[in-house]
């Protein structure tokens, strides 16, 4: 009852949840919530050409004014919170807090973009040339096709079009088949914050709905300008040499496989919050988890008996309830998937902790799991895989260099930390010799960043960088522009060329 209340308070109707072949499963209870009609390929051609038409009209428009329509969507936003925070609690697991927190990262980056729209910067360059001027000016590209994972539902698609749209790109949204349901509600709040702009093209935000040929076909349109996709390694695999062989652009926001060194100087208090926040939150599935605790050898003792007690007493349940700080895997994929994960640590030597099934009442149909600590005797193939799933991995160090080797020592280059009290090991992890990833903090975990930033990572993370910082520029066409206002025609490099 409590779901179709979310539901309903999402303008959900009971037709449009009705009568499809996409069957939506909440993991908080394994039912089925809902069964949507999917987007053909003849539907994605479609909907790239009205994307395209959008675009035309849209780049006309000054950035400022797009800005405009980005903050009308942070203000519905505002009002839908509640409601959307806890769709995304019911559609993908993570708890309530979380929900809401997804929902804030969406209103701050709307915040961001709004900034942004008159912050287009581009350069003044020397030029070699007497009466002549140089510059870097900067020019929507197009369609921008969004590609998202289950686990961060909402929150990567508002990083992308919030700035897609202020640099005056149109969009279409291929989310995840595991979370359709928020991607539609967002629909609907940016048809809200469209309707209060008044003169926005029709079909600016396009959502796709369907499974991989879905997004396919959207990928290998040559009419998408950009694809940003988020999701597994294989997946960007994928998607990144398609678009390649058109020559298109892409942001890859892919896997991840984050580790914290945690120092003998460490502020242990400290380091124990963030272990497990960053370990357990989101039941293990933030492609930031926190996934490698490579701990000096002089501090193990003290610190890992009382990570088990932390894990041993930790609430697990039901997310949409109070108190509750582990949800459930988002289905039995993903629970199987740990399972195995366990297995192949324990046959590398590992000894493991935790990990067992839960049993949660009036849920009997959901994918609930213990987080897991497993003590390894090194970094065996099992930890440099990402599992999608709350198993921490746990290794001992003797010195910095050996510590800084085995955190970059895996395919994955997504986020990193260090716990320390001493300036000399804080500073060598963020220098050139330091960490490998895109993040790297000090005395923080690596999951939970702020938008201000640019997001992403290196290796097999892919290499794109989303959200704050300039990582707009990805959206946008670069353009050189050399005038000349003088009455002679000097080439370039001084060459002669008289006729
Ligand atoms: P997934 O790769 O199974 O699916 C992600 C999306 O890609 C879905 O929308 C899916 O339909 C689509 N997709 C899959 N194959 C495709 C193909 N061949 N062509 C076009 N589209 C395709 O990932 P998931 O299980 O939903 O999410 C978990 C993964 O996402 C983890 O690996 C996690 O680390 C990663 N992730 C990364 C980031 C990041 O910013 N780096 C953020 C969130 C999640």
């Amino acid at each position: 009852m409590i779901f179709e209340e979310i539901l309903t308070a999402c303008g959900f109707s009971k037709g449009e949840l009705e009568g499809g072949s996409l069957h939506v499963h909440t993991p908080v209870d394994g039912s089925r919530i809902a069964s949507l009609k999917t987007d053909t390929t003849a539907d994605v051609e479609r909907a790239v050409s009205a994307s395209n038409e959008a675009f035309r009209q849209w780049r006309r428009v000054p950035a400022p004014r797009r800005g405009e329509l980005v903050r009308l969507l942070g203000e519905e936003l505002r009002a839908e919170k509640e409601n959307l925070g806890r769709l995304v609690t019911l559609e993908c697991g993570k708890i309530y807090q979380e929900g809401l927190g997804e929902v804030q990262e969406m209103i701050d980056i709307c915040d961001f973009a709004v900034g942004l729209s008159r912050q287009l910067y581009g350069l003044t360059i020397a030029s070699e040339r007497p009466g002549h001027a140089m510059r870097e000016t900067w020019h929507p590209m197009g369609v921008c096709g969004v590609i998202s994972a289950f686990n961060f539902p909402v929150a990567v698609w508002s990083w992308n079009t919030a700035i897609a749209l202020v640099c005056g790109n149109s969009v279409l949204w291929k989310p995840s088949e595991k979370s359709p349901l928020t991607a539609l509600a967002c629909q609907k709040i940016f048809e809200r914050a469209v309707a209060r702009f008044g003169d926005a093209p029709d079909n600016l935000l396009q959502v796709l709905v369907g499974g991989r040929d879905v997004g396919s076909a959207m990928v290998e349109s040559k009419d998408v300008a950009i694809v940003s996709a988020t999701g597994s390694t294989r997946m960007g695999h994928t998607v990144g040499v398609k678009v390649a062989e058109r020559f298109g652009r892409s942001i890859l926001e892919l896997g991840g496989n984050n580790a914290m060194i945690v120092s003998g100087s460490a502020d242990l208090e400290m380091a124990l919050r963030a272990i497990v926040f960053s370990a357990v939150g989101t039941a293990g599935q933030r492609c930031t988890s926190l996934r490698r605790l490579i701990v000096h050898e002089s501090i193990y003792d003290a610190l890992v008996p009382r990570l088990k007690d932390a894990y041993s007493g930790l609430p697990i349940g039901n997310p949409l309830e109070d108190g509750v700080l582990v949800g459930p895997l988002i289905d039995a994929d993903a629970k199987g998937a740990m399972q195995s994960a366990l297995d192949r640590a324990r046959a590398e030597g590992g000894i493991v902790h935790g990990g067992e099934p839960v049993q949660v009442e009036s849920c009997l149909g959901a994918s609930y799991m213990a987080p897991a600590i497993v003590e390894m005797p090194d970094q065996s193939d099992v930890v440099r895989h990402e599992t999608f799933a709350p198993i921490l991995y746990v290794m001992k160090y003797t010195e910095l260099d050996e510590a800084i080797g085995m955190q970059n020592a895996v395919p994955q280059g997504l986020s990193s930390c260090i716990f320390t009290t001493d300036v000399r090991e804080a500073e060598e992890f963020l220098s050139d010799v330091g960490s490998d990833c895109g993040i790297a903090n000090v005395n923080i975990g690596p999951s939970g960043a702020e938008i201000g930033g640019a997001f992403g990572g290196e290796k097999e993370t892919g290499g794109g960088r989303e959200s704050g910082s300039d990582a707009w520029k990805a959206y946008m066409r670069r353009q050189t522009n050399t005038v000349n206002y003088s009455r002679e025609l000097p080439l370039a490099q001084g060459i002669k060329f008289d006729i």
